[in-house]
C-alpha cells in the first residue's frame, strides 16, 4: 500500500523527484542568468523603472505607478493596486537583466490594462486554488480511512485545482514576456547585441513556471497512480 516497497516510496522516485530536480535546476539558472547579465549594462542606459515607463507609454497606459521595493527578484505587478513595485537591484540599474525583467512586469500590467483572458481566468481560480490546497489531503485521507472511494477523487480533483492554476500561470507568463520583448524591440530600449541576453533572462525566468507545473503534475499523476484506481469494497 501507498507504494511502498522495502521502505521506499518508488512513486515519489518515479512521479515527483525528477520533476523536483528540474525546479531546483530551473531555480539555480535563473539565478545565475540573472546575475551574469546583470553586469551587462546597456548602453543607452536606461534603468529599469524608465524601461518599464516606456513599455507602459508604448501602450498607451498612464495609470500604473512603479515603485521601487527591497528584496531580490521579488519584482511583481499587484493589479488591484495598479502598480508595478520593481527590487531595488532592477529599478536603478541599467544592466540588460533588469531591463527584460522591468518590461517582464510591465507587461503584465498592459495584459491587466487590454483585459487579457488568461490573466482574468488566473486571478478567479486563485480562490479555488487556495480552498482545494486547503481541502484536498484532509478529504483523501479520510477517503481512505473511511474506505469511500469517492472521497478520495474528491481529494485528488481538489490537488488538481493548483495544477490547473500552474497551467494557466504558464500562457499569463510568456505573454508577458513576449510583451516586454516586443516593446523593447520596438522602443529600441536595447541595442542588438543586448536584445538576445534580455531575452536570456525571461526564458530563465520562464522555465521555472515549466517547471512549477512539472513538480504539479507529478505529484498529481502519483496521487492518481496511487489511489485513483481503487474500488470501494
Ligand atoms: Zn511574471
Amino acid at each position: 500500500m501507498f507504494g511502498y516497497y522495502y521502505g521506499i516510496d518508488w512513486t515519489y522516485i518515479v512521479f515527483v523527484v525528477p520533476c523536483i530536480l528540474l525546479a531546483l535546476w530551473a531555480q539555480h539558472n535563473v539565478n545565475a542568468t540573472f546575475t551574469k547579465y546583470s553586469s551587462v549594462y546597456s548602453r543607452r542606459h536606461i534603468s529599469g523603472a524608465q524601461a518599464a515607463d516606456m513599455v507602459l507609454r508604448q501602450n498607451g497606459i498612464h495609470n500604473v505607478r512603479i515603485e521601487e521595493i527591497s528584496g531580490r527578484l521579488t519584482d511583481h505587478f499587484e493589479p488591484g493596486a495598479n502598480v508595478i513595485r520593481l527590487s531595488s537591484s532592477v529599478y536603478h540599474s541599467t544592466s540588460v537583466a533588469s531591463i527584460g525583467v522591468a518590461c517582464h512586469e510591465a507587461g503584465h500590467a498592459v495584459q491587466y490594462a487590454k483585459g487579457y483572458a488568461p490573466m482574468k481566468l488566473r486571478a478567479a481560480i486563485i480562490p479555488l486554488t487556495n480552498a482545494g490546497s486547503a481541502l484536498s489531503f484532509p478529504l483523501l485521507l479520510a477517503g481512505l480511512i473511511l474506505n469511500f472511494q469517492g472521497l478520495v477523487l474528491s481529494g485528488i480533483a481538489l490537488f488538481g485545482l493548483s495544477t490547473v492554476f500552474q497551467l494557466v500561470t504558464l500562457p499569463v507568463e510568456i505573454n508577458a514576456s513576449r510583451r516586454a520583448l516586443t516593446a523593447i524591440e520596438a522602443g529600441g530600449l536595447l541595442y542588438d547585441d543586448e536584445y538576445p541576453l534580455a531575452k536570456k533572462t525571461l526564458t530563465a525566468a520562464a522555465l521555472t513556471y515549466v517547471a512549477a507545473l512539472a513538480v504539479s503534475l507529478g505529484q498529481l499523476l502519483r496521487l492518481l497512480f496511487l489511489f485513483g484506481g481503487r474500488r470501494d469494497d
